[in-house]
C-alpha cells in the first residue's frame, strides 16, 4: 500500500486523502477539500485533467491540460485559515508556501472561490492576497 503523506498537508496519507479525487475515483464533497485536492495536484505536478475538470468553465480562461500539467511551483506546504459558504457559492482562504529556485521560502495567501454546479463544487477564481515573489504569475 502507498504510505506516502498527502501533499495537502492534511496528516493523512494520499491514498486516504487526495488520491481517490485525483483519480476521478470520488468527488471532493466540499469547496475546502476541493481546494486541498487542487492543492495536492499542482503540487505533484501531472495532474492537468483534474485541474480543468474542477476548474469553472468561464474561469479557467485558454489553460489546456497540458499546461497545468507541469509542475511550475515547489509547493511545500498548506494551510486553510477559513472557509465560509452562501447556498451554492463558497470561499476557501489558505496560506500556501512555496520553495524559490535559490531555495528560500515563499508564501502565497489567496481567497479562492467556488461554485457549485449541478452538485459539484468547482473553482472560479481567486484573490491573491499575498505573494512573496511577485514575479508568480499565479
Ligand atoms: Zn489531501
Amino acid at each position: 500500500m502507498d504510505k506516502t503523506n498527502c501533499p495537502c498537508q492534511s496528516g493523512k496519507l494520499f491514498s486516504h486523502c487526495c488520491q481517490g479525487f485525483l483519480s476521478g475515483e470520488k468527488r471532493a464533497p466540499t469547496p475546502s477539500k476541493l481546494m486541498r485536492s487542487r492543492f495536492s495536484a499542482f503540487s505533484l505536478g501531472g495532474y492537468g485533467g483534474y485541474l480543468l475538470s474542477t476548474w469553472h468553465p468561464d474561469y479557467r480562461g485558454q489553460l489546456d491540460e497540458q499546461e497545468l500539467s507541469i509542475r511550475s511551483t515547489d509547493w511545500q506546504g498548506l494551510e486553510v485559515i477559513n472557509s465560509t459558504q452562501q447556498g451554492s457559492t463558497a470561499t476557501v482562504e489558505f496560506i500556501a508556501s512555496f520553495n524559490n529556485i535559490d531555495g528560500s521560502r515563499g508564501t502565497h495567501h489567496e481567497v479562492s472561490n467556488f461554485v457549485r454546479v449541478q452538485g459539484r463544487w468547482l473553482y472560479s477564481d481567486g484573490t491573491v492576497l499575498f505573494n512573496s515573489d511577485a514575479n508568480d504569475e499565479r
